[in-house]
């Protein structure tokens, strides 16, 4: 990148598409990697981070799997399987390292802007549930990672830990928890912009909002061809690059499509709403400081999981619950009804057929969640905060998720909750699919996309010298290195300013 032919106007090495915090990681890792490469971000919306990434449209739960019972699935045997788990909170970690580097280097300031300490909690009720608690905690505690971890049934102890939703239980009610102090929330949206204001310092980097990409074609020459709109003018431009990042988030599915690439083929999208209700009396946020995650119940997805979580957002405490799931066809919060059948095509309506025909648990959960009262949210409400008042509670809308749909060579296609990162043979064009666990791994994801587009590139010692200045513990394992990981937590901290201080906000 940087070296080469000549640039006309409409050339670029780099093009992204969306201003998300996906572009944003991988625009300021290849700015770091490469500083004379010219980039180019296409927005179509007027404002950076106003998406998926957005703090009110997600939860904002740094994700590593301290809490989230959704990564740590039982087996048929009834052991507790947590190599997700190692997986999420490692690569946690990496996101932790990189923020660091930002700070330390004073390419992004005031870390509690987008970054503070909150404890994560696991919440639930029942015997199963509870048994199932008990058996995950006893696998866990015995990793390094998850050090630190505390187990109770003990109401007296669940009262100091969460009065909110301690209060007016019955006294005699099975319940059971785990806190571990050094969970997160983040505001990935505050750290979005933050990494945008910085990019737009460097040279050769340039963000152009209220800019649609409406088509990407291959070049004779193997370029990219990226055909953009103008919002405000309607005027169409095209811009080509040598590598083309599709992080448009929800809108990514159908951006690929129209790539052509072989790779984007089969792929498919399901469209899954969301809710929240928002705390509107301080009284009630100030008796609550965790972010408490329940488990899902039976036959409902993963991103289902109810958590009752205490926010920051600019500087301010906010609690939510939810999410509410809810139906819709558009792939983003500002999409188009028409998103999800333009994604249709010939090529991936089988495996989307074969994913509906598998997930009939699911369809009928959707249906559920679309027809409940305020009355229905305010009864799932109250199983975590039995004394919750409707007039305290206002229901906001939260961000789309589009969970990846792909052939299977058994069912001929399935649903999954993960992400997936598409690129062509040659690694010129990559996109990323899919929501969970996203944002907070969102570092190690566009490390490994890197690598995959640039494999030659990430083998050289320049790089690789440069990737380790700014995640000191790449290419080793936090996991499997105790003392990397209490150095790499203790630095990250110590930066971060990762401390209990909510007395502060
Ligand atoms: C309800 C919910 C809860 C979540 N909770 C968490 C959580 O607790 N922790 C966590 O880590 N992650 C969470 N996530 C996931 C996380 O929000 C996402 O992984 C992350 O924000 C995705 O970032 P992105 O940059 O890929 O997409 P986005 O932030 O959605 O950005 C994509 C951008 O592309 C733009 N765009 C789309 N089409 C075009 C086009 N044609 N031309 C130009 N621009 C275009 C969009 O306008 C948008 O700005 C949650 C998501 C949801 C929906």
């Amino acid at each position: 990148m940087g070296k080469g032919r000549k640039k006309t106007a409409d050339e670029v090495d780099v093009i992204l598409i969306g201003a998300g915090i996906m572009s944003a990681t991988l625009g300021t890792l290849i700015n770091e990697l490469h500083p004379r490469a010219s980039i180019e971000i296409f927005e179509r919306l007027d404002e950076v981070a106003a998406e998926s990434s957005d703090a009110w449209n997600n939860a904002g739960t740094g994700h590593s799997a301290l809490c989230e019972l959704n990564y740590t699935p039982q087996r048929p045997d009834g052991s507790v399987d947590i190599t997700k788990a190692i997986k999420i909170a490692e690569s946690f970690e990496q996101s932790k390292e990189f923020w660091s580097y930002l700070v330390a280097n004073g390419l992004v300031d005031r870390p509690e802007s987008f970054i503070r300490s909150i404890p994560h909690m696991s919440f639930v009720f029942g015997k199963e549930n509870v048994a199932f608690l008990k058996k995950r905690y006893e696998t866990m505690k015995g990793h390094h990672l998850f050090q630190g971890m505390e187990y109770t049934e003990d109401h007296a102890l669940l009262n100091e830990w969460i009065p909110l939703m301690m209060e007016g239980r019955d006294e005699k009610e099975l319940l059971a928890a785990t806190k571990i102090d050094i969970g997160t929330d983040v505001n990935f949206g505050a750290l979005t912009r933050a990494l945008f204001r910085h990019l737009m310092q460097q040279g050769g980097v340039k963000l152009r909002l209220a800019h649609e990409v409406r088509d990407i074609e291959r070049a004779a020459d193997g370029r990219w061809e990226v055909t953009v709109k103008n919002l405000t003018t309607d005027r169409k431009r095209t811009v080509s690059a040598k590598f083309v990042f599709i992080g448009a988030g929800g809108g990514s599915l159908l951006l690929l499509e129209k790539s052509g690439i072989p790779e984007a083929k089969g792929f498919g999208g399901f469209p899954v709403s969301g809710q929240w209700l928002k705390c509107t009396n301080p009284a009630v946020i100030a008796q609550h400081h965790a972010k408490v995650y329940g488990k899902a119940a039976v036959g409902s997805p993963p991103m289902s999981v109810p958590h009752l979580d205490t926010r920051v957002i600019d500087g301010k405490l906010a609690l939510l619950f939810g999410p509410y799931a809810g139906f819709s066809t558009k792939f983003l919060k500002n999409g188009s009804w028409l998103d999800l059948p333009a994604s249709i095509k010939l090529n991936n309506i089988r495996p989307m057929l074969a994913a509906g025909m598998d997930n009939i648990p699911l369809t009928k959960y959707l249906i559920n969640q679309v027809r409940q009262s305020p009355e229905d949210r305010l009864a799932a409400l109250r199983e975590y905060v039995p004394t919750a008042r409707m007039e305290d509670w206002e229901l906001e809308i939260a961000g789309q998720r589009v969970q990846v749909i792909k052939k299977d060579e058994k069912h001929g296609g399935i649903l999954e909750f993960g992400t997936e990162v598409v690129s062509s043979a040659d690694g010129s064009i990559a996109a990323l699919l899919g929501a969970s666990p996203g944002a907070s791994t969102s570092v190690s994801i566009m490390v490994g996309l890197l690598a995959r587009c640039f494999p030659e590139r990430a083998k050289t010692k320049q790089y690789l010298d440069k990737l380790r200045e700014m995640i000191p513990s790449f290419s080793r394992s936090i996991a499997a290195d105790e003392q990397l990981c209490r150095e790499t937590r203790e630095r990250s901290a110590a930066i971060l300013k990762l401390e209990p201080t909510f007395e502060s906000v």
